[in-house]
């Protein structure tokens, strides 16, 4: 045994950095297990052709398909986990989603705690990631207790002027939330220089609100907490009966090592989570650890989203682009059969995310003629949300390799969603038939590797028939085993995940901080 700790952490994204984070202040000796190293800062940050054409910061991971063809995951082991690439537009769930939904797929299921149990874990998660936005604005929204720590970030003129448009249009549109480190009243002072890289790139200059700047750094300033990078957990080992962890098997530089824990928070991210589930199996948990139910791995989502290009007659010289939000679609209501989704304003396209993006429809066109696109074209993210379904599933075979079986779902909904963009487009005077649909962080080309928003694949509920933790995210079966991340997600709603999943690792540490005291 390498070493015993009071929590040992696998995973320092959005679910595991937060949770070290709430942690870090018990003074309880805390173990960070980290498969990837810190994302160096370099030049290369910034370079679209690195980041989007050359996958620069993209593992190299290979997982295989249902038919068992391989693909390339757009993952990214580093500290900080995903959130070193996210966008930072952190969104609540709106209270409907903690509920039944019917949609044309089937259900999204209700979550077994309301909206209102889980608001002041999100008020916490938008004051700790350092939120700007304006609360009362979304008409989706649920109650609120507190505001956005920052005002919502100024929209640049031409956005103003589609904010405007759509307004007189009898839209409801609002300032997008978001996490980054700006304070446009003392500009001289702030962290971030409002560039155009938050989307999909890491930030030179740590002014995006990721995992890393904000919740791991700080802990490690704690003598208490210990962060070990190039740590791949392999497989968890319990007690005789099964019932607790008691090693955490880990491969660090070609060695095996063996950490314990009084506590394991396994928060790898939804697939490689469920992954270190299922390749834990043991006599005692002959389906893999937590897995009495056959849920884990189960359940995948990953939205049905859309990155859609209007190339506007009139130049877009935005630069930080992502400033605004419609949600207006996103009930069913007002003759509307199904729920669409929520269209967000993503950032600004250039030449190298063309290529990256659209090798095959890009070869022959030259640069200039791209750039020449760019600068005029107007950026949506439509997010339409995604059910569950058993059949959607993570699974390992005997060499530990992922294996990914899904099919899409809610496809009409999505079309409703950029038919309504259509309309909208038209309405702000750009015209309609300018519109290309294009891949983005999702890659639409191999849908199944666009793995960004992945969720659901160990869910949390009250029945440990149907699911595989019990609220408070610890494993049914096992006292000691938590699952912190977009794995507890019994359903995926119809906004980026991120601050849904901090919330909810503020709000599993706070029971932690309890138990162990
Ligand atoms: C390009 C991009 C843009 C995005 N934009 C947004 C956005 O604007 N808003 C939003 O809300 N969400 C966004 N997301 C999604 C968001 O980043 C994720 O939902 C969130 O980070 C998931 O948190 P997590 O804790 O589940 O996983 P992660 O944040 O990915 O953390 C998992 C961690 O576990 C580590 N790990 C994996 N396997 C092992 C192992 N075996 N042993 C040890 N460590 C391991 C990983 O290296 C990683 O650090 C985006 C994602 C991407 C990729």
């Amino acid at each position: 045994m390498t070493g015993r700790y009071d929590v040992i952490i696998i995973g320092t994204g959005a679910g595991g950095g937060t949770l070290a984070s709430v942690l870090a202040r018990s003074g309880k000796k805390i173990l960070l297990l980290e498969r990837g190293d810190f994302l160096p800062r370099e030049k290369e940050n910034w370079d679209p052709a690195q980041v989007f054409i050359d996958g620069r910061y993209v593992s190299e991971d290979t997982w295989f398909d249902a038919a068992g063809k391989p693909f390339q995951p757009q993952v990214h082991y580093f500290v900080g986990g995903a959130t070193k690439m996210y966008g930072a537009a952190l969104y609540r769930l709106r209270p409907a989603d903690f509920g039944e939904i019917t949609h044309e797929d089937g259900l999204s299921p209700a979550w077994p705690l309301s909206y209102e149990e889980m608001e002041p874990w999100y008020t916490r998660a938008e004051w700790l990631y350092q939120v700007h936005g304006a609360h009362g604005e979304d008409p989706t929204e649920g109650h609120w207790s507190k505001q956005y720590p920052w005002p919502a970030v100024t929209h640049e003129p031409r956005i103003e002027q589609i904010s405007d448009s759509l307004r007189a249009g009898g839209y409801q549109p609002f300032h997008a939330p978001c996490g980054i480190l700006l304070d446009e009243a003392h500009r001289a002072a702030s962290a971030c220089i409002r560039c155009d890289t938050c989307d999909g790139h890491p930030c030179l200059v740590h002014a995006k609100a990721d995992a890393e700047v904000i919740a791991v750094r700080p802990a490690l300033a704690r003598e208490n907490v210990t962060l070990l990078v190039n740590a791949k957990v392999e497989r968890l080992e319990t007690s005789p009966d099964g019932g607790l962890v008691t090693g955490v098997v880990v491969s660090r530089d070609g060695a095996r090592e063996v950490y314990a824990g009084d506590i394991v928070a396994v928060c790898a991210g939804a697939a490689a989570s469920a992954g270190i589930l299922l390749q834990s199996a043991s006599d005692r948990h002959p389906a893999g650890l937590a897995n009495a139910s056959d849920q884990v791995g189960r359940n995948y989502m990953f939205h049905n989203s859309n990155a859609v290009v209007g190339i506007d007659k009139q130049l877009n010289e935005t630069v930080f682009q992502k400033t605004l939000g419609i949600n207006d679609f996103y009930f069913a209501a007002n003759g509307r059969e199904w729920p669409l989704g929520n269209i967000q304003m993503v950032g600004k396209s250039n030449w190298a995310a063309m290529k990256g993006e659209e090798p095959k429809l890009t070869k022959l066109v030259p640069r200039m003629a791209l750039e020449e696109v760019a600068r005029h074209a107007v950026d949506f993210w439509l997010t339409t949300e995604d059910v569950p379904r058993p059949d959607n599933r993570v699974t390992v075979d005997r060499n530990g390799d992922v294996h990914l079986a899904y099919s899409q779902t809610n496809e009409t909904e999505a079309r409703g969603l950029y038919r309504e963009l259509r309309k909208i487009i038209n309405d702000v005077g750009m015209a309609a038939h300018h519109l290309l649909q294009k891949n983005f962080y999702m890659n639409m080309a191999i849908p199944i590797a666009g793995v960004a928003h992945q969720a659901g694949t160990c869910r949390f509920g009250t029945d440990p028939a149907t699911s595989v933790l019990d609220v408070n995210c610890k494993a049914h079966q096992l006292d000691n085993l938590y699952v912190v991340d977009t794995s507890f997600m019994p359903s995926i709603g119809a906004v980026n995940p991120g601050l849904t999943v901090m919330a909810n690792a503020i709000r599993v540490g706070e029971h932690l901080l309890q138990r162990m005291a």
